[in-house]
């Protein structure tokens, strides 16, 4: 039986944040809509930040109340910095919260004026609130920001990132996510870090968001894996960045990383070629915007199976 790997597709949230040009409701939909079709199990669909720090995402309400409606599979997700946006995802009901903290202390006094420990505090009253409301609970991911390494602060200590994932873990998380926010991050240091956190927090699923900002993106799924790591944040194109990050542009490649993952033989449940139409399409709605991708440019080899062939 072959081995499921799970993408989550962050382009409308980590990819939109840092580009020039505001994308209408209608193609933030198309895109959701578009990458659920082609099987991706999760959409993180936007950030709930107030829209004067993020003008991007000033329609966030209303993409996902229209993304629910329209969808048919799927989880849809937000990321969300602090209780007041984790408050404004469960009244919209959005079916997954990402919460995220940065390890590194500097980078979350940037990125949301607290100390790291404030973060984690801040993290306990949202499963609070998540645990007093009636009705299906929403999920809760806990990511940590900069756990290969900051800008701002340099080093980040590998135990400092298990000791955080084990007290978000004990707080109530469903998932941790391991973050390498400024694309600092190696294979080694990949396989190393995400062994120990799975260790940690185990049998709390563990996923990795990596950056391919000094070109291991791929190379570093792939320790991820070895550490047991089955689930990736991806971007469609390979958008991406962080306003606090400089130089951090390109999450992974969301194509690549499923043809990786298809081609060593897991099942993404995810139509590559599907994927790789959407990308068109998006490029051409971002003009100026560079995507990366090496399968959209050079095809899927011969040799490549489809999943539905597999499947047979
Ligand atoms: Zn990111």
């Amino acid at each position: 039986m072959t081995e499921r790997a799970y993408v989550r597709e962050v382009g409308l949230r980590d990819g939109l944040q840092m580009v020039k040009t505001v994308l209408s409701s209608d193609r933030k939909l198309e895109w959701c809509c578009g990458a659920l079709d082609a099987g991706i199990s999760e959409i993180e669909l936007t950030s709930f930040v107030p829209a004067k720090i993020v003008p991007q995402f000033a329609d966030s309400d209303e993409v996902f109340r229209r993304a629910n409606e329209t969808r048919t599979n799927g989880t849809l997700s937000a990321l969300v910095p602090n209780l007041r946006g984790a408050q404004r995802g469960m009244e919209l009901g959005v079916g997954k919260l990402n919460y995220v903290l940065s390890a590194s202390e500097e980078h979350n006094m940037a990125n949301v004026r607290r100390s790291t420990d404030e973060s984690i505090a801040d993290f306990g009253r949202i499963v609070q609130l998540r645990d007093a409301a009636t009705g299906v609970g929403v999920r809760l991911g806990a990511g940590i920001a900069t756990s290969f390494g900051c800008t701002i602060s340099g080093a980040v200590s590998e135990q400092r990132v298990v000791a955080i994932a084990e007290r978000l873990a004990a707080l109530g998380a469903d998932e941790i996510i391991v973050a390498d926010t400024v694309g600092y991050g190696d294979p080694a240091q990949v396989k190393r870090l995400m062994s120990a956190v799975v260790r940690a927090v185990a049998p709390l699923p563990v996923a990795a968001h990596f950056h391919d900002t000094r070109g291991l993106g791929l190379a570093n799924v792939a320790a991820a894996l070895d550490a047991g790591v089955r689930a990736f944040d991806a971007s469609l194109g390979g958008l991406g960045g962080c306003p606090f990050a400089p130089g951090a542009t390109g999450n992974i490649d969301t194509e690549d990383t499923v043809f990786m993952l298809e081609a060593m033989g897991f099942d993404t449940g995810i139509d590559i070629e599907r994927l790789i139409a959407l990308r068109a399409k998006v490029e051409r709605w971002l003009p100026g915007e560079k995507m990366g991708g090496a399968i959209a440019r050079a095809g899927v080899p011969k040799t490549f199976r489809m999943p539905v062939e597999k499947a047979a």
